[in-house]
């Protein structure tokens, strides 16, 4: 795995470790803080490889300091599996995040996915593709210690640090973290750049309201959950994204065509094909059909994801064009 041996800067006293390339799952951004000998980490990877490389990247920043407090913007597993390297640290995330853990695949689940399910099938044939390059062996899912609803205010060193509920949105229990004086937001997976996004909580119009969140605050520089750092403007833009494919999930919803069908459709038109894996549109149209039909229910994170892989599994996989289309 080609991982990055350095964390640029992105203001002062933040770096950026960004592993992702485009039409990845699972290589998220961490914003490292230091300041003063103190040290935090926003997010922690997937595995302990990639964590273990994170942490080996960060050492000449750190300077000697130990990573005090790991934030949690959400609780997805690429977002958290690497916390039980940092032992001693707090972890903070929001309560809703820690009450919806239990939705969660865990390691062991994670590699059954990877290596336990028929290989020759969409669902096993998308996470060998998708997820089989990571390690879950090893991976001991540390929860948060501290939660909070709302707000929560913290300092590293001499950074002043804002943490704002934002969920649900992508997730139950989304925060948002604010760098006032950096002016920087990082934003997790409430925003994507270069891929689809993938939402399980929704609705879209949630994700899109988090958004003017984002903006509100005046930032410079807004870190997204994946892909490369965005400008306000590239907010602006994503948002408008949610509200264009909300409204053509509706108009099908409206029409009596079922969800996959309906994200199939709006695929056919194309919809922002400059961007990667547009099999998540499948998902995010299947989560918005959900609070379009009353919003009842819990996301059920592998079942979402096996519908993404049917249709990219209808194109890409060993048996393209031989699955009957079906609802
Ligand atoms: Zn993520």
């Amino acid at each position: 795995m080609n991982l990055p041996d350095g964390l640029p800067l992105v203001a002062d006293g933040l770096h950026l470790w960004s592993p992702g390339h485009p039409g990845t799952w699972g290589f998220a951004n961490c914003l490292l803080v230091t300041s003063g000998g103190d040290a935090a980490l926003v997010d922690t990877p997937y595995d302990r490889p990639m964590t273990e490389a994170l942490i080996a990247a960060a050492r000449p920043l750190l300077a000697g300091a130990t990573v005090g407090t790991i934030v949690n913007t959400h609780v997805n597993g690429d977002h958290t599996f690497g916390n039980g390297l940092f032992p001693g640290a707090d972890i903070i995330a929001t309560k809703a995040s820690a009450e919806h853990l239990c939705r969660e695949p865990s390691p062991a689940q994670m590699h059954f996915l990877t290596h336990g399910t028929p290989a020759d099938e969409p669902l096993g044939w998308y996470a060998r593709e998708h997820f089989g390059r990571y390690r879950y062996e090893g991976v001991d899912a540390v929860p948060p210690n501290i939660t909070f609803s709302g707000r929560h205010d913290l300092r590293v060193g001499e950074i002043d640090v804002e943490l704002i509920e934002v969920g649900p949105a992508h997730s139950a229990g989304d925060l948002i973290v604010h760098l006032p004086a950096q002016r920087v937001v990082c934003a997790g997976d409430v925003l994507f750049a270069d891929d689809h996004p993938v939402h399980w909580d929704g609705p879209l119009a949630r994700v899109a309201a988090a958004c003017e969140t984002v903006l509100a605050l005046e930032p410079e520089v807004i870190v997204p959950g994946h892909g490369p750092l965005m400008s306000p403007e590239d907010v602006r833009q994503y948002a408008a994204y949610l509200r264009e494919l909300a409204e053509l999930i509706r108009v099908r919803h409206a029409a009596g065509v079922p969800a996959y069908e309906a994200a199939a459709d709006i695929l056919t038109t194309g919809f922002h094909d400059h961007l990667g894996l547009p099999e998540r549109i499948v998902i995010l149209t299947a989560v918005e059909y959900r609070h379009l039909d009353g919003g009842n229910g819990e996301p059920d994170l592998v079942a979402l994801a096996g519908q993404a892989a049917r249709w990219a599994y209808e194109r890409r996989g060993p048996g393209a064009g031989t699955v009957p289309p079906s609802g």
